[in-house]
């Protein structure tokens, strides 16, 4: 990287007025995300952020701006709506911070399903569009109402719907992703089928996305419940139970162990005290026989509303997913996540060997979700933070038992979040970033080409 001091200045005067943010405060709001999720996170990337951001309102300047940090070697980091939780969109080399918050078009629903959106089209926008022709998203977080389409692919995994309709990578959800390549003569590459995995979940180190096709599912008109049992064992079975039973059409099935749900203070005035807490979203017209289900478990039905309403009253899904964690820490910032995947045929013997090892340092929060075609406990544990030392030993020791941890504590693609780093995204890192200005520093295994400087000649 060899950008020149007056960088800056030269950008500006490139660019129509105002796009080019320099301000000090501003900058550093829009260079960071939710890394402070993770205390260890929180200390290595607090001083991270972009020299100046960049808020383009067309294709054209986005291309413009690509062209001129490739050509005058600035580090580029995308941005979303900065809910990602690993520091994903913090740049750690400085340079530009591309903010595509005003890309935000959901340009078309195509009739057989297939939503084609901008980048930072809101998902809660895509979801009410879709909806209004008969389609719903197949997954999305639970920061819906603000993540964009274009974080959601680059930095995310699934979510709502996940347990119907697997994760992002599965069942060609993405359908295509058209990106920019950071070159100087950026190129417009068409991603389709298995390649869109090049830039899914890379966290923007291989290409601007610019568009994306997402396969939608028919729309299901859903109820939310709310469900209290005694303990956590019969609320984990009922929940599995749910999970498993393909008589339910379902979008969330999620459970949690007691005291999580004292954390969720607008919901106390139905929250039992001391009680295990399970949320679902039900087809609607399944709901009576839901409820009746409930009961002959040993719950107790506490809350049910139609999800289409969320304004009037709660929406159960904004207590799930990475929901679940943001609430904790409200209640004690000292708290802390892992991500983790259960083995579905041992799961009670690996939560037995947790509870034995770690007590209610660890407690469960349980979504699950199909993937890869299975149906699996995922997990969002709640940490008690104390020592990263300790925090490690726990990941141990999961892993140990078979409990897989994607450790959300670390601050690359190869350590950290749900997908492992793949051949196809470094090898399309090489092909679209050959310089590594994108996003540097979060794909370690990625060295730029270096030309080799030719001996000197003896005369
Ligand atoms: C409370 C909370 C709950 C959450 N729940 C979930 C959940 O249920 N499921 C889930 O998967 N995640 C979840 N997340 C993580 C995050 O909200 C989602 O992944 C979200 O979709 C990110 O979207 P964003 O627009 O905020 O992306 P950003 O945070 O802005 O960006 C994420 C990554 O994508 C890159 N990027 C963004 N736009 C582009 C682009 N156009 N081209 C290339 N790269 C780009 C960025 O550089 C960054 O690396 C949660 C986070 C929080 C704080």
């Amino acid at each position: 990287m060899n950008a020149s001091k007056n960088w800056i200045q030269e950008l500006t005067a490139l660019l129509p007025e105002g796009r080019v943010v320099t301000a000090e405060a501003d900058v550093e709001r829009l260079s960071k995300d939710f890394y402070w999720y993770s205390p260890i996170l929180e200390r290595q990337l607090r001083d991270k952020r972009g020299e100046a951001a960049v808020q383009p309102r067309t294709l054209g300047e986005v291309r413009q701006i690509v062209s001129f940090a490739a050509a005058h070697g600035v580090p580029l980091t995308v941005r979303g709506a900065g809910t990602g939780n690993y520091g994903q969109c913090i740049p750690l080399e400085g340079g530009i911070l591309l903010d595509l918050g005003a890309l935000d078009r959901v340009v078309e629903i195509s009739a057989d399903g297939v939503a084609t959106c901008e980048p930072g089209a809101r998902l809660a926008v895509i979801e009410a569009t879709a909806r209004k022709v008969g389609w719903e998203l197949r997954c999305y977080p639970s920061t819906y109402q603000k993540a964009s389409v274009g974080g959601f692919l680059a930095g995310g995994s699934g979510g709502i719907g996940s347990i119907s309709h697997g994760v992002l990578r599965d069942n060609q959800t993405v359908r295509w992703i058209r990106l920019l390549t950071m070159e100087a003569e950026p190129r417009e590459i068409l991603l389709e089928g298995h390649d869109v995995l090049k830039a899914l979940h890379a966290w923007g180190t291989t290409g601007i996305l610019i568009e994306v096709g997402l396969a939608l599912a028919p729309r299901v008109d859903w109820a939310q419940m709310a469900v209290a049992f005694p303990d956590f064992d019969s609320c984990l079975d009922f929940t599995e139970a749910v999970a498993l039973g393909a008589g339910w059409s379902k979008r969330l099935v999620t459970c949690f162990e007691s005291p999580i749900p004292s954390w969720f203070t607008p919901l106390l005035k139905w929250v039992p005290e001391g009680k295990a807490l399970a949320f679902f979203e039900i087809a609607e017209p399944q709901l009576e026989a839901f409820s009746a289900a409930a009961v002959a478990a040993g719950g107790q039905p506490v809350f049910s509303a139609p999800y289409q309403e969320p304004r009037r009253g709660a929406q159960l899904s904004d207590y799930t997913w990475n929901h679940t964690t943001l609430w904790a820490k409200k209640a004690d910032p000292t708290l802390t996540y892992l991500q983790s995947g259960f083995d579905p045929q041992k799961l009670r013997e690996q939560l037995a060997a947790l509870r034995a090892q770690f007590g209610d340092e660890l407690l469960m929060h349980f979504e699950f979700l199909k993937a890869d075609g299975v149906i699996v406990p995922g997990a969002l544990p709640i940490v008690r933070f104390t020592t990263e030392a300790r925090l490690q030993e726990m990941i141990n020791f999961c892993r140990s038992i078979g409990v897989s941890i994607a450790n959300p504590h670390i601050n690359h693609l190869e350590g950290s979040g749900r997908w492992r780093l793949d051949d196809s995204k470094l090898v399309a890192k090489r092909e679209f970033d050959p310089q590594g200005l994108m996003n540097p520093g979060k794909m370690i295994g990625f060295k730029p080409a270096t030309i080799a400087t030719p001996e000197p000649v003896s005369p």
